[in-house]
Formats: structure tokens, sequence, C-alpha cells
């Protein structure tokens, strides 16, 4: 058994299926990017090897870098993955970047292969109309961002002065030859008319020579935020005052505005040792609102709110100078509170009324006025430990938790011909750089001095010279640019969407296509993207079928490959087409796939090869690939076999097949990611279908992952609602193409180890052929260098995408944390939440590396040393009892509903997919969502009111209390509401209230309240109102659809409703007091 703590997990992982550490990088193909600033990676960092608290198990589970780093490959850089020495598991073979060998062997082709010359059966690229890929804007271009298709140029942001314009012109300088260029357009073939065969003869010509596709190819997008640095081109190109109004701002905003949630702090009331029911918590101050802010509109940026005000009298230091009189500022504003000592054993109602507020970190007013969003960016430790010493110290994991595409409803965006960057690491300036004086400023994350450009010493805001300070790139620490042509490699790409639907028998009972289909039908206007926007499909079953939906057709053909071993293209050039001018067509096709299929009796399912044929066909371009599963593929490359024995699924001490069974998923996504592929999975089934094995094509390729486990269009309603509302969000919400995302930190400060979906392309390069607002990220990060003479240190985000009208952007996010040397002010600083996100990402990548009981006893020790090092380090008068600061108060709470909740409990028989599933949602949720997997809210619901109720729209929102999570919480005579995240129960007490049973359930009585019901009756009543109210708005603060169970007491979902009651003790795992007291056993050991 391994003894290392969780970190020795760093970076780990080819081949498994939860880690995607930076180790694991075949296709790097870029010398990692130059970061600029040379970093001494201590070497000699100890691991806690000896265990002296806690039981049997994996050791302490140790802070910091965990391992020995060995010293990167370059001294300019990054380290490389600490982990590597840590492997244990092959190495999955070097891949080649590109597709999967395809042999030249013939196909029969009977039927239609007159209409396919041999020539065009060799894939070449979809016919990507050069026009109209080309004509793309140079992306210094600025374009509303909710105007029009910016392909135009505007002629007042077209010249400024130092522009490049050359490079401006299509296509690109930097532009490698994509595949697209060059090939000679095909003349579209005549096609036969609609050739749907029973018999599914193979079809086409035999590919006569190797695909033509390019080889590896350096890495197809766009360079990374600071990959090829782009020479600044700053210096006093502009003459005299000339700020020519380079830039515009806007406001850009959109749906699902943050959250913010504040709210107050627990009370303390109860005892342990006695525990009447009906135990009443205390009633506290209403939770501050959420507002979910759902109207979109623009504004110009000078409108915006200007946070921070410099003091009258010309160009004073930027915001960042404040820095020095961060000496005088003590820790005193360190709220007390957090460090109030909390005996767990004897309080009880520790949880906040409202939900969770992220802590505030200890910095001056004036800096943390103009951070990071909490929403956005967090960090588990608000206040940084000076050195990794004193991490190790605090046992406390210390890394980023990030979702960097989010939704806001403010976004300041700039086109600038000019983006700010510190010349020698490539950050981009921020609000917390300091400015020495007009004419230079120093990085705040290497400390080099850089010129401050002619440019940017304009303010369009105030419309005035000389205050580099007051730029929106300075006042904003979350900000996006239209970024100049220097940042794209190629054209931008067009939004591209591939549909891949499973047509078997199997799916076909499922009932999703016909939702599927209508839920396109409706939606197929609101796809992002422009006048270049490409759509295709492809069924399959045991055959592939493609469908030409070239304009001038007059209805959809559909081409059938049986040929699964040697997938081909048929027509390559009319498989993808543009969607607006072949939208009857699209139409038509999605109107009559349903019926298509109706009476297939193909049982089989080529999953494999049908992904293969949509990497060729979107390779040319990049796009995203939607992929429908509804059971295990079973033929042809990538079939697999069913590894869960049901049997086992509750005795079983562990849990095996958490890693993939084979590694083609990997590396399809890994050659996907290669072209700027992403590929989402829906996975819909009763079976089970491996997704620990199918869902690595959405994890390395930055895809998301959707499961529908027993899901039927009859028997399964409220599944259905929810794939109804998730493909909605799904289709409409905003999506970036081509991306890559770089974090950087302060000198002295490493980050390893990466958490999320994605691919690591260099050390710290996340390559992201798509990225959506839903998707989080987490990173773990040490010390190498002792900030000893910091007070802050920041933390950067640069995602840089292109939008779905085609715009080249970055948005980059900043935060900025004060620096600490003791350990009393590490722990002030936890941030409880964020801590236990984190331990959720490392223990479901132990659970894969080692073991689920691994995993276990570490996340348990997590909690033991952190309690300990507190106890003997921290406090000064040592009491009896089991005691911890007040802003961990919540840990071992949050550490037992970790150890109960689907992904890592044990004695309970959890579906094998199910579980898979937890644990790519605990990587891939933003932290928000994932708190409500992991500790799920409860509320009693039968005496709504609309005291402190939340007005919202002209509706008004209840705000019950936040309940514990424990039976005794419960009454017969009531009714609650428990929110665990995807999922939503409303319980019905025996007794219940007449008035809630026919004001809100529309029912005479108990007995007759439905025994499936998954929605709330609209009744014109106060009491109906509430709580729809409620429930309606719990679930727009979220972009996936929960669905909603109303179950009695004796219903079969029952035991579901009770799993999540995690303050309880069940059979096989214990209650909190006792997980409490086994707690504290260990740390007095
Ligand atoms: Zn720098």
């Amino acid at each position: 058994m391994s003894t290392a703590g969780f970190n020795s997990q760093n970076g780990t992982g080819t081949g498994q299926t939860y880690t995607n550490g930076p180790s694991q990088n075949p296709v790097a193909l870029q010398p990692p990017p130059g970061v600029g600033y040379g970093m001494n990676h201590q070497p000699a960092y100890n691991p806690m090897q000896a265990k002296v608290l806690g039981p049997p198990g994996p050791p302490l589970y140790a802070s910091g870098p965990y391992q020995p780093v060995p010293p990167g490959p370059q001294s300019g850089s990054y380290p490389v993955a600490p982990a590597q020495p840590l492997l244990t598991r092959p190495q999955i073979g070097v891949l080649p970047s590109h597709t999967p060998p395809q042999s030249a062997s013939p196909v029969p082709g009977p039927r239609l292969a007159q209409t396919t010359p041999p020539a065009q059966a060799t894939p070449p690229p979809p016919a990507v109309t050069s026009t109209s890929y080309y004509t793309g804007p140079p992306a210094w271009q600025y374009a509303a961002p909710r105007g029009p298709a910016p392909n135009h140029v505007n002629p007042a942001v077209a010249a400024p002065p130092h522009m490049s314009h050359g490079s401006a012109q299509p296509p690109g300088p930097g532009a490698p030859p994509t595949s697209i260029h060059g090939y000679p357009q095909p003349a579209p073939p005549p096609m036969p008319l609609h050739t749907y065969q029973p018999n599914r003869p193979a079809y086409g010509p035999p590919p006569t020579a190797p695909p033509t596709m390019k080889p590896a190819a350096p890495p197809a997008g766009p360079p990374g935020t600071t990959g090829t640095p782009p020479p600044p081109k700053v210096d006093g190109d502009v003459a005299g005052n000339g700020p020519q109004a380079p830039n515009s701002y806007n406001h850009v905003d959109t749906r699902m505005a943050g959250a913010a949630q504040p709210g107050p702090p627990g009370r303390h009331l109860g005892h342990y040792p006695s525990l009447p029911p009906g135990y009443q918590n205390t009633s506290a101050p209403p939770p501050a609102p959420l507002h979910p802010a759902l109207q979109a509109a623009t504004q110009p940026y000078t409108q915006g709110p200007q946070p921070y005000q410099q003091q009258p009298g010309g160009p004073g230091p930027g915001p960042a100078q404040l820095s020095p009189s961060m000496a005088a500022m003590s820790l005193q504003s360190s709220t007390p509170e957090a460090l109030r000592v909390v005996n767990l054993l004897q309080e009880r109602n520790l949880l906040p009324s409202a939900p969770v507020p992220a802590p505030t970190p200890c910095l001056t007013q004036d800096l943390q006025k103009l951070n990071c969003s909490p929403e956005v960016f967090r960090c588990t430790l608000t206040s940084i430990p000076q050195t990794q010493s004193l991490l190790n110290k605090a046992k406390l994991p210390l890394g980023l938790l990030l979702h960097p595409f989010k939704d806001l409803s403010q976004l300041p965006v700039v086109t600038s011909s000019t983006i700010v960057r510190c010349r020698s690491c490539r950050t981009y300036i921020n609000p917390f750089v300091s400015f020495l004086d007009q004419r230079r400023w120093k990085c705040n994350l290497c400390y080099r001095v850089n010129d401050v450009p002619e440019e940017f010493m304009y303010n369009p805001v105030s419309r005035s010279y000389g205050e580099p300070h007051k730029r929106p790139e300075v006042q904003n620490a979350t900000i996006e640019f239209i970024a100049p042509s220097e940042y794209m490699l190629r054209p931008p790409q067009p939004a591209v969407y591939l549909f891949v639907l499973d047509v078997s028998h199997n799916a076909v009972e499922t009932g999703y296509l016909s939702v599927f289909c209508q839920s396109l039908l409706d939606n197929i206007n609101a796809l992002p993207g422009d006048s270049r926007t490409k759509v295709g499909f492809i069924t399959f079953d045991s055959t592939i079928h493609f469908y030409n939906l070239q304009e001038g057709l007059s209805q959809p053909q559909m081409l059938i490959v049986s040929d699964i071993e040697d997938i081909f293209l048929p027509t390559p050039d009319s498989l993808l087409v543009n969607l607006n001018e072949c939208k009857e067509l699209v139409q038509d096709l999605l109107k009559s796939l349903p019926n298509l299929f109706e009476k297939t009796m193909e049982t089989q399912s080529a999953l494999g090869s049908a992904l293969q044929a949509a990497f060729k066909l979107l390779s040319p371009t990049g796009g995203r690939m939607s992929v429908f599963q509804t059971q295990l593929p079973n033929l042809g490359v990538g079939a697999l076999q069913s590894r869960e024995d049901p049997n086992q699924r509750a005795s079983a001490k562990d849990v095996q097949h958490l890693s993939p069974a084979t590694d083609f998923y990997k590396k399809l996504a890994l050659d996907c990611s290669g072209q700027q592929v992403a590929v989402d999975l829906f996975l819909l089934s009763a079976q089970y279908c491996d997704l620990a094995s199918l869902g690595c094509i959405s994890r390395f390729s930055a895809g998301s992952v959707y499961y529908y486990p027993s899901y039927h269009h009859q028997h399964n309603p409220a599944q259905v609602e929810r794939f109804q509302r998730d493909l909605k969000r799904y289709l409409t919400r905003k999506i970036g193409f081509e991306a890559v995302m770089r974090i950087r930190c302060t000198k002295g400060l490493s980050i390893h180890t990466f958490h999320g979906n994605f691919f690591v392309r260099s050390t710290d390069l996340l390559s992201l052929p798509n990225v959506n607002p839903d998707a989080g990220f987490a990173v773990q990060m040490s010390i190498e260098e002792n900030l000893d003479d910091m007070q802050v240190v920041s933390f950067q985000a640069a995602l840089l995408y292109t939008s779905s009208k085609g715009e080249r952007r970055i948005r980059v996010h900043t935060m900025c944390l004060p620096v600490v040397s003791s350990l009393s002010d590490v722990f002030a600083g936890a941030d409880v939440q964020a801590v236990t996100g984190l331990l959720a990402c490392m223990a479901v990548d132990r659970s894969v590396t080692s073991s689920l009981s691994d995993a276990r006893d570490a996340m348990t020790n997590a909690a033991i040393d952190s309690l300990s090092s507190y106890r003997q380090s921290v406090l000064t008068i040592q009491q009896p009892g089991l005691l911890a600061p007040a802003c961990l108060r919540l840990f071992p709470l949050y550490i037992l509903a970790l150890l109960k909740q689907k992904a890592f409990r044990t004695g309970t028989s959890t579906r094998l997919d199910e579980r898979v599933f937890a644990m790519y949602q605990l990587k891939y949720q933003p932290l928000a969502f994932a708190m409500l997997m992991i500790h799920p809210a409860l509320y009693r619901v039968d005496d709504l009111s609309d005291e402190g109720a939340l007005n919202i729209s002209e509706r008004t929102v209840p705000q019950p209390r936040v309940l514990q999570l424990s039976v005794e919480k419960l009454s017969r005579e009531g009714a609650f509401l428990m929110d665990a995240g995807l999922v939503m129960y409303l319980w019905i007490g025996r007794n219940c209230h007449q008035n809630f049973l026919s004001q809100v359930l529309g029912v005479s009585s108990y007995a007759a309240v439905p025994e499936k019901l998954c929605f709330l009756p609209e009744l014109d009543t106060a009491e109906s109102q509430r709580t729809r109210a409620l429930v309606s708005w719990l679930r727009d603060q979220r972009p996936f659809f929960p669905s909603l169970h109303i179950i009695r007491d004796e219903s079969q979902l029952k035991p579901h409703f009770l799993q999540n009651m995690i303050e309880d003790r069940t059979e096989s795992a214990l209650s909190y007091y006792e997980f409490l007291l086994h707690l504290q056993q260990q740390i007095s050991k």
C-alpha cells in the first residue's frame, strides 16, 4: 500500500482514468513555453513519510509538493510533472498525434460508388469554403460582442499606427498551413437520391491512398498565451499623444449571473450529549440574496463601475503601490472569528443557515476591492504560507479552484492593438502590478520592470492622457481582450457542431432520439455561431451512417459505411454543411431521423468506428462533437465488455475497474485534442456502459460528460425532463473553440497537478479544444522558494479562445493573496470548501491510481492531520475535546460527507457507472456545484413564509434556513426539500399537514400522493407559488437541471434520500458524532 499522502499522485496517471497530470504528454510538441523567470526547485522536500498519528492506512496527508521535484528540463520553465518518478503504471505509448492508422484496403462499394471518385474517398478535409473561411476578421478588429457577425473591418480600429497590417491579412503570417490549404475543391459529385438501404451494403470506393491528413503538426491550435510571445510592440511607435482611439470597451454580459453568497456565520447552540429530536436551530439573519441576474445587456464600459478611486492629483501609484502599506496592516482584520476555538464534540449546530460564503482574504480594502471574484478564482488558503515548511505544518492542501469561463453578468471587454504584458514572464498587466512612475510598471509575478507603452498612457474611460493606472486593465481583476492577430496560428475557426447518434435498437427503445431531434429543432437558431457555422450528423449501430446535406439536394441523403474496420468518409465535403445555407435539409433530417430507425432490430454498437469517422470529419476545422450513446459499445474498435458484477457492489471492500479497460478512447481523445476537437458524451442507459473507459474520450479532449441512468421516455419522466433541459442549455450556452489556458503565479510558487477535463500540452498549458461556461478546474501548488520578502502574491489565469463569432479573445483573471508567516494565520485563512473540493479531486485520483480504501483513509487523515497540527502548534491552552478553528469547523463534516458520497462510499450498492460519474463530476464541476453534491442542502418547506424572502423579477422566493443532514431534523408533520445538486428530493412526512398536501401537491391526503411524482403541480395558491418559486430559484442557480422526486415515507427512493443524511449512522458508515470521536481518538494518540 502506498504510504504517501494524497500528493504523491501528482502528475501521475498515464492511462489512469482521472489523473490528468502533466507528465502524460504524448503530443507535447512545443517546448514548454518559456515562463521567463527562473525557478529553483527545492530539491529536498521531504514529504511527511512517517505517520505519527492517525489510523493505520496511508500516512499523514502532507500538504505541499509532497515529493522532491526533479529539476525541470529548463530552468526557465515550470518544473515538469513532479510525480513522474512515481508512476507505477505503464505509460501509454507515445501517440501519433494524428489519426489512427488508416489502411487503404479496398472497400467494396456496390452502391453509390460511381458517385465518389476514388480520390475523394481518401479523406481530404471537408470542403471548407475558403472564401467564407478566410474572410474571417483579423482578430484585432473589434466587433460588438452581441452585434452582427463581426466579419468586417472596422475602419476606426483598422489602422492603429503600429499595427502590423500584413499580419492581419488572411492567412495570417503565423498561420501554419492548415489542412484546409491547398486542397482543390472537389466538384460535387452527382448524388443519388435518398438511399436508405435495408440491407446496408458497404458504401463507396476504396480509398486509394493513405489519408492525407497532416502529420503530428505543431499544435494546431493557437499559441499558448505565452507560448509564442509576440514581441511586444510597445516602444514609442505612436507619435505625440496619439491615442488614436484604438480601444473600445464594452460590458458584455451573459446569463447566469454570479451569486455572491455571503451569509452569517453559523450559530453554535447545540451540544452533542443531549440531542432532543426536533431540536431547533436558532433563527439567523436572512441569507444574502443570490440574484440570478438573468437579463442580458450591453453597456458602454464607461458606464460601468469604477471601483478603484485613485486620489486626485495626478498619476499616483497604481493600486498595487498600496502594498507597502500592507506592512502596517496586521492580521487584525483576519477575523478573530476564523480562529475562534470550537469544540466540535460539544457544538452541534455548525452549519450556517445559508450557503457557506467564501472567506475574504486578509488584504487592504483597496486591494480586496479589486480582487477576483471567489466564484471565478479561489484558493484553498486565502493566506499563503511563507515557506513550504510552514505549509507542511498546516497539513492543508494548497491549490486553486477555477471557473474561468463562467457566465458573467458584467465583463469588461477591451480591444487594443497592444495588450500590455510583462516582457519577461508574459503576465498580463493587472490591478496588482505597481507603477513606479508614469512610464514604468513592475510585474507582480516576476518583478521585472516594464515600460508602459505609449498607447497605454491614454485612458479611454476618462479620455485623459497620462493615467495608465486608471486603464480598465488595471482596474479589473477579470477582463477580456479581443486579441490581435499575433495570438493566432491560423484564422479563427468557425463554429462547427457534429452530432453522433446511437440508433441501435436499444437507443430507439429509450426514446431519446426524438427528444434530441426536437430539442435541436427548437434551438437550432440559438446555436452559438455566425454565418460560417457548420453542422453535421453521423448515426451508427453496427454500421456508420453519414448524411449528405449539401445545398441543392431535395432531401438529405443517407450514406452507409459498413466496413467499420476501415472507416472513411464517403463524401467528405458535403457531410459538414453551412447551417444557414442548408438549414432546411438539416431540419428535414431532424424530423425524419426518429422514424428512420423506428423498427430497427440492430443491437450492436460500433461506437469506436463512429468516433473515428467523426474525428476525420472534424479534423480539418476543429469543433465540437456531441456523442449520444445508450449501451456498451460491442463491435469493432473500442469494443468493451462488462466489468461490473452487481453482486459485488455492496460487499466488496474495494472497488475495481475504476480505470479504463482500454486506451482506445484516451488515444482518440488526444488525437481530437491535437485537431481542436472536443467530444461531449451523453450517456443514456439502464445498463453498465463502462463510463470509466468511455469517459476518457471527453476527459482528455476537454469535453463534458452527461449521464442519465435508466433513461426511458416512458418509465422515467424525470430523466427525460432533465435531458431536455440539459440539452437546451448545452445547445445554447456560450462556447469557446481552440482554447488554451495558462495559469501563472508569483515567482516562488509552483503549479503542478491539474484537475478537470483537458489535456496538459506543456507543463502548465492546458489544451481545451472547447471551453464551456460550466466547466471547473483545480490545480495543486507548492512553494518552491521562500516568500519571505513578499507581502502579497498573485495568480493569473489566462484563457485564450475563439468565440463562436470567430473572434480570438483572451479572458484574464488575476487574484491577489497575502503571504503570512505564522501557522495561526495560515489556519485563519483556510477556505474549508475549497480545501474540501481540492481534496475530493485528489481522492478521485487516489482511488484510481491506488485504491478506494486508500483514498478514503487519506481523506480521513487529512482531517486528523490538520486538526492535530492546529492543536499542537496553534493552540496555546490545551483543553479537552476535538478542537478546530471556526474557519475549519465544517472540515470533519465535509470529509465525512465525502466518505459517504457516491464516488467514495463503500458498503452500499452503488453502480459502477454512477460512481465513476460522481468522480467525474467532483473533478469537473465548479466548486459551488460540487459542494452541493458533497453536502446537500436540506430545507423545511411546509411552513415557508415570505419573511426574509428574496424578490427577484417580481417573484418572491422564500429563504428557508439550511438544516443539518440528519433524520432528527425531519418531522412527520412536515415536508422537506433536499437539494443534492443533480437531484432534489421532496420528502413528505406521514402526517404532513393537510394544508401542504392540498395547497402544494393538490392531493387530498398523504395516501393520495402518487408514487412517482416528479413535478410540483401549478396551483393557484400562495403555498404552491412559494414552493415552486423556491425550487425553480434553486434550479436557476446552476447550469444543469436537477430532477425533483416527491417521495413519501415508503417510497422506493427513500433510501437515496436517506443516504444523504450524512450526520446519521448507517450500517456501514459512522455517524458524524462517531466520526468526531474517531478523529479525536487519533489526534490524542
Ligand atoms: Zn513578469
